[in-house]
């Protein structure tokens, strides 16, 4: 049986949720990824895009969600996660335990008094909490591996694989000379990648050390790794719909199968 490979994008902007008329096109929610794969339903991280999963996660008993660190812009989203109050659903987390915190800990954290009024006994799906211990898991039939990124505190890259395509997600990375090669080996020849491109390529030196990467960044990983497609993710809270369109232009124009990602933008694959 052929399964769909569909992902969907629920919110790309990092650090900081952001609204108004000026953050329409790209979107205002921090990254949430869904990916329908191998017949298995998977989020990518639990920023306030989640919020938009409701309706595309209904039809799964079981929902799977990787979690690349513990920023809040990746777990703002965990207390209002659609999904997780469904009677009768199962959702299994999984993330890479860091400063000494499992992951469990690491979302009880955020989801606990006096940040959150309430725990996890809000919720009325079944909760599963796993820590990433080996090179790889597998989700059902899926293939999920990951390796370090850095960033401050660190962060996990995925790669996932099925049917022999493969989609790989490296939020919140900065993207230094040694980090491309490492990085290029581990993405090579993925079908999508979805990477960091927080700064403009003016900004980025005003912030070397902050842990994220510049658009040129990301666009020389996509290429290094010969992505068929590189989607640039984790846009500054700062940056407006005219800003990004004419970084998407620019980018486009320079390196073909490059953009930036958008809110509710899909890709089949
Ligand atoms: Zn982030
Ligand atoms: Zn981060």
């Amino acid at each position: 049986m052929k399964h769909k490979f569909q992902v969907i994008l629920l919110g790309v902007r990092g650090s900081i949720p952001v609204s108004g008329a000026d953050f329409v096109k790209y979107g205002g929610s921090t990254l949430c990824v869904l990916v329908h794969m191998g017949g298995e339903t998977i989020l990518l991280d639990c920023g306030s895009g989640v919020l938009q999963s409701g309706s595309l996660t209904a039809d799964a008993h079981h929902l799977s969600i990787l979690l690349s660190h513990p920023h809040v812009d990746h777990l703002i989203g965990l207390p209002m996660c659609p999904f997780l109050y469904e009677a009768g659903k199962l959702a299994t987390f999984y993330a890479v335990p860091r400063g000494g915190l499992s992951t469990q800990k690491q979302m009880e954290a955020l989801m606990s008094p006096p940040l959150w009024p309430v725990g996890f006994e809000a919720f009325r799906a079944k909760l599963i909490i796993k820590d990433i211990l080996e090179p790889s898991i597998q989700i059902g039939s899926v293939l999920v591996e990951h390796i370090e990124l850095l960033h401050p505190g660190g962060a996990s890259a995925f790669r996932l694989s099925y049917g022999g395509r493969s989609l790989v997600y490296a939020s919140d990375c900065e993207l230094s000379q040694n980090q491309l090669s490492r990085l290029s080996a581990f993405a090579k020849d993925c079908d999508l990648l979805l990477c960091d491109g927080q700064y403009s390529d003016e900004e980025y030196p005003l912030r070397v050390g902050w842990g994220h990467s510049s658009w040129s960044m990301a666009a020389a990983l996509g290429k290094a790794c010969a992505a068929k497609r590189t989607v640039l993710v984790h846009h500054a809270p700062q940056y407006t719909d005219d800003f990004l369109d004419k970084a998407d232009r620019w980018l486009r124009s320079c390196h073909p199968n490059c953009t930036l990602g958008r809110c509710g933008e899909e890709f089949a694959l």
